[in-house]
């Protein structure tokens, strides 16, 4: 009898043995293709050399300093490096071990800036519906997926949730996609007036929705036009691309695709590529000021923030998508996968939707293709897609949208971004197995 407590208590997960490439073999010797690096953790694939000695080299020289005491030379260097290519002016790291703290970190920091800056009544968050900020209970708070949050209801903090930018069901059929993106923009400015604009404190939005929606980007025009209305008010924009960060996208920051800077951001997953727990904040030097010139001191921490270890790995991740042209490689892998998921499913009566950025790519699965109906709960369909696609060796990451009741069910890709030509065939042929679960829903 195992005494892990396994997260999916009636189905006890399968063991794995080790990673080699885009692949994970368990413990019966089979092989699976990683077509979603876990949750868009594994961007280098498993068992890169150049990671691994780093983690061992920086084990071998200084495993752990408490950062009550001491900064260390890995952390010191993974900050220069985000810097060096954050876009505008964010200018300050702080580091955590995964993304719901990085998070945590953020809406603290925003509260923080505003205590300081003498506006205390600055507290309210607007956040999205079909949203996903991490399973911590703020982070749970913000994000505005409704099955996530059910039972904890009674124990989140309230937060405000206006629609995401979601063109394939929400875009009239009359209106331009520009003019949608602006639109759904209009709502954070309706909510913001409605709760006052001196009492908001922060809007919190992932440039690519991920876990909820399935590598969903807003529209060209919408982040810009949010920017526009936090600098109105004075409301702290966050942005959270823990999935859809570090290179996943085909920039390093999701975000320079849209052409905004938010005040802080947050990081994880591709930062330690799996290889360390490891996720940071990155915040404008305005706002670092602010503390500094004030307290002095930022009232939150963990025993592992700034982990050297985790940040020597931190190092090495991005110094491989840097100096190994990853970036371009993500986008050119994207237009052969996205190619080749359009000839396979884009004629699908099943599949409504294919869509995403760079290696972050998500498909749809609606009953009607015409009016876009999604398929019943009950059906269960990214549940037995997900074990279709296990069982023909392929890991990827469907979930069921519970679309406030209206968004459906959808499959998310995130392969790491040295998969070959040929992996984008084995992903495909394994995808069509997993997809016979449609035809017999
Ligand atoms: N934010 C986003 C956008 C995420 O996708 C996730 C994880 N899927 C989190 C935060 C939480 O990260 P973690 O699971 O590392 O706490």
């Amino acid at each position: 009898m195992s005494h892990v407590f396994p997260r999916q208590i009636a189905a006890p997960p399968v063991k794995a043995v080790s990673g080699e490439g885009c692949y994970l073999i368990d413990d019966s010797g089979k092989w699976y293709f990683d077509g979603s690096g876990g949750a868009a953790v594994s961007c280098l694939g498993h068992g890169d050399a150049a990671v691994i000695k780093a983690i061992q080299d920086q084990a071998g020289q200084l495993a752990f300093a408490h950062t009550g005491f001491f900064t260390s030379e890995p952390a010191e260097k993974l900050a220069d490096l985000l810097i060096a290519q954050a876009p505008g002016d964010l200018d300050r790291v702080y580091f955590v071990s995964g993304g719901s703290e990085a998070v945590e970190a953020a809406l603290k920091l925003a509260r923080q800036y505003h205590l300081e800056r003498g506006a205390p009544d600055r507290r309210h968050i607007i956040a999205r519906r079909q949203s996903y900020h991490g399973n911590t209970l703020g982070a749970l708070a913000t994000g505005g997926n409704a099955w996530r949050r059910a039972q904890f209801a009674p124990i989140l903090i309230d937060v405000s949730h206006i629609a995401p930018c979601y063109e394939y069901v929400e875009k009239d059929a009359d209106e331009t996609a520009f003019d949608y993106g602006q639109r759904a923009a209009q709502e954070l400015e309706d909510e913001i007036l409605r709760l006052g604009p001196d009492t908001v404190m922060a809007f919190v939005a992932e440039p690519v929705v991920g876990a909820t929606m399935g590598a969903v980007p807003a529209v060209e025009g919408y982040f810009k036009r949010i920017r526009e209305i936090c600098d109105t008010y004075g409301v702290l924009l966050i942005l959270d691309e823990v999935m859809c960060g570090m290179g996943r996208t085909g920039h390093l920051f999701a975000c320079e695709a849209d052409g905004v800077t938010p005040d802080i951001l947050c990081i994880a997953k591709g930062l330690g590529a799996g290889y360390q727990p490891i996720g940071a904040m990155l915040c404008t030097d305005a706002i670092y000021q602010a503390l500094a010139a004030g307290s002095g001191f930022f009232q939150h921490g963990h025993t592992y923030i700034g982990h050297p270890v985790a940040c020597a790995a931190g190092v090495a991740v991005v110094d491989a998508i840097l100096s190994r042209g990853l970036l371009p490689r993500v986008n050119e892998m994207s237009q052969k996968l996205r190619g080749a998921l359009h000839d396979a499913f884009g004629q699908h009566p099943n599949i409504g939707d294919i869509r995403g950025r760079g290696l972050f790519l998500g498909m749809e699965f609606v009953a009607d293709r015409a009016d876009k109906t999604p398929f019943a709960p009950g059906l269960n369909i990214a549940g037995r897609f997900k074990a279709a696609a296990f069982e023909a060796g392929l890991i990827c990451y469907p979930m069921r949208g519970t679309r406030d009741g209206q968004y459906g069910d959808h499959v998310l890709l995130a392969p790491p971004f040295i998969m070959s030509d040929d992996q984008v065939g084995e992903i495909v042929d394994k995808l069509k197995r997993a997809a016979i679960v449609l035809d017999t829903a």
